[in-house]
């Protein structure tokens, strides 16, 4: 109690108040994770506005021995960005850190504040005739720095690649406060070990990023987007195969959803646009885009689209006519992770395995499932093309989500064994953060733990940043939790 005071009388003599919240209320909303599964309290939450101000922090933090916490916009959905249980820490917030410094349309480049919202960089990239190369359905709340921490995925990783290929260049505040500037923005520099790839997808467990240098792409002059209801999800992989052939690296996305998926968006989302008349198993969003504004896209694709229903791959198809018409397709992908949190929720995973054992993936898992877990119902849905899937399960009306999440889980270590079976991995794109801490213990490779545990134990040796995230403890076991 007296550590918390001495603190709060540093922080009040030291920062202006817009810099910090010390009063229960006004703390809470930063307190609870996306998904309202972890709910642990933090002395306070700062935010600061300057990357000198973030250092200060730190370095406040260090002296009163508070761990931190980093923090984006909040939409993680592994808990990374939420304090854990029995330890005292401070969340460092960066939202006030959010100017875009610089951004180039002849180097494509642009620098950024980390606090910037990801579609307020794609915004700043879209009026230079630029694409900002990252797109998730959370864009409007997630922030630079939380999609670099994530190294995050979304809907474009099939030609741009994953938020680890856009990043050039990064500034950090080391967890003993000391700036690190490495914001070059160059495409080519061969100087020994690249420091940045240690911060990129460590999800705060190694500094604060303050600040980044992302590339820029050429932005698409055409764009066709289409939906097509499949039976099962061998079509689903077979209609995205026959595409990707003809397209190439023009086929931007490959999305996949259920009927279930559907279900819950018609139930919970208001003013859902029913795409067919009909309903179908299964369905594939792809969207391919052209540099060239003269280009016919449909002109060129109409040929495997016919094919495609000819064979009876495909059961019917939407192609959109608009803007509108697109978006409203789109909606219908994007809008998933919202229903089924409108409906309370699900037991959710992230895993990719490689896109062929897609379909027997599926096949194993929903077996095994209905046998182990009568009354779950199995929501799939996610980047297809990048063999990533979100085998979500919504557990019957009455079971606890925060119970499933507690200790071992038959469910979970059904989804995730399967995936590793298939040459996968059990966490793609969301990251380890609280919730999977376990499953990484399980399942990666020992070597590669202890490497791990090595370098933060060099960068932050008293583990005083987002303990309990990635490795739980510096002196944590190899041994099996579950
Ligand atoms: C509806 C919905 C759809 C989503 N779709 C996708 C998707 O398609 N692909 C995907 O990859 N993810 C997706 N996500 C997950 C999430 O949006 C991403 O992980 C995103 O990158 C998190 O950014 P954030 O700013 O919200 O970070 P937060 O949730 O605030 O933090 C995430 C992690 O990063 C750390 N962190 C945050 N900021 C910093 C910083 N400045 N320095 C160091 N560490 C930091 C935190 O400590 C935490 O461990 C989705 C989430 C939702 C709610």
């Amino acid at each position: 109690m007296k550590k918390s005071k001495e603190f709060a009388e540093a922080l009040t003599s030291s920062f202006a108040p817009a810099a910090y919240v010390l009063n229960e209320t006004e703390r809470r909303p930063y307190e609870i994770d996306w998904r309202k599964l972890v709910d642990q309290p933090a002395e306070a939450v700062l935010f600061p506005s300057t990357t000198q101000e973030v250092s200060d922090m730190v370095k406040l933090c260090q002296k009163h021995k508070l761990a931190i916490v980093p923090q984006g916009g909040r939409t993680g959905l592994v808990a990374g960005a939420v304090p854990v249980q029995g330890i005292p820490q401070v969340i460092i917030n960066t939202r006030r850190l959010n100017q875009i410094r610089n951004i180039d349309a002849i180097n494509n480049t642009v620098e950024l504040e980390s606090g910037v919202i990801l579609q307020t960089a794609q915004e700043a990239a879209t009026a230079i005739d630029r694409t900002f190369p990252l797109s998730l359905a959370s864009e409007g709340s997630c922030q630079i720095g939380g999609t670099i921490a994530t190294n995050a995925g979304g809907i474009h990783v099939l030609s741009y690649g994953s938020m680890r290929e856009q990043v050039l260049g990064l500034e950090v505040v080391l967890p003993d406060g000391r700036i690190w500037n490495g914001l070059r923005r160059l495409r080519k520099e061969n100087i020994g070990m690249d420091i940045k790839q240690l911060f990129i997808g460590s999800e705060g467990t190694m500094g604060i990023i303050t600040a980044a240098a992302i590339r820029l792409l050429p932005r698409p002059k055409k764009t066709l987007t289409m939906l097509a209801a499949v039976k099962a999800p061998d079509f689903a992989l077979e209609t995205f195969v026959r595409i990707q052939n003809l397209c190439g690296a023009d086929l931007t996305s490959c999305e996949y959803f259920t009927a279930e998926g559907l279900k819950l968006l018609i139930d919970h989302i208001p003013q859902t646009a029913l795409p067919f008349t009909d309903n179908h198993p299964a369905y594939v969003l792809l969207e391919v885009m052209s540099l060239d504004s003269s280009a016919d896209l449909f002109a060129r694709l109409e040929p495997v689209l016919e094919t495609l229903l000819a064979d009876k791959v495909v059961n019917d198809m939407v192609v959109a006519q608009s803007e509108n018409q697109r978006l409203a397709l789109w909606k219908l992908r994007e809008g998933i992770s919202e229903a089924e949190k409108a409906a309370g929720g699900a037991l959710k995973h992230d895993i990719a395995v490689p896109i062929s054992v897609i379909p027997s993936f599926i096949e194993a898992v929903s077996s095994e499932i209905m046998r182990i877990a009568p009354g779950y119902k199995l929501n799939v849905f996610g980047h297809l093309g990048d063999g990533n899937l979100h085998v979500n399960i919504v557990p019957p009306e009455g079971v606890s989500l925060s119970d499933l999440y507690s200790g071992s889980n038959p469910i979970t270590s059904c989804v995730e064994k399967n995936a590793m079976k298939a040459g996968g991995t059990f966490s793609a794109e969301h990251g380890i953060g609280q919730l999977r801490v376990s499953s990484l213990m399980d399942y990666h490779d020992s070597v590669e733990l202890d490497l791990m545990r090595t370098i933060k134990k060099a960068i932050d040796p008293s583990w005083m940043i987002n303990p309990g995230k990635v490795l739980s403890h510096a002196n944590q076991t190899h041994a099996r939790h579950r």
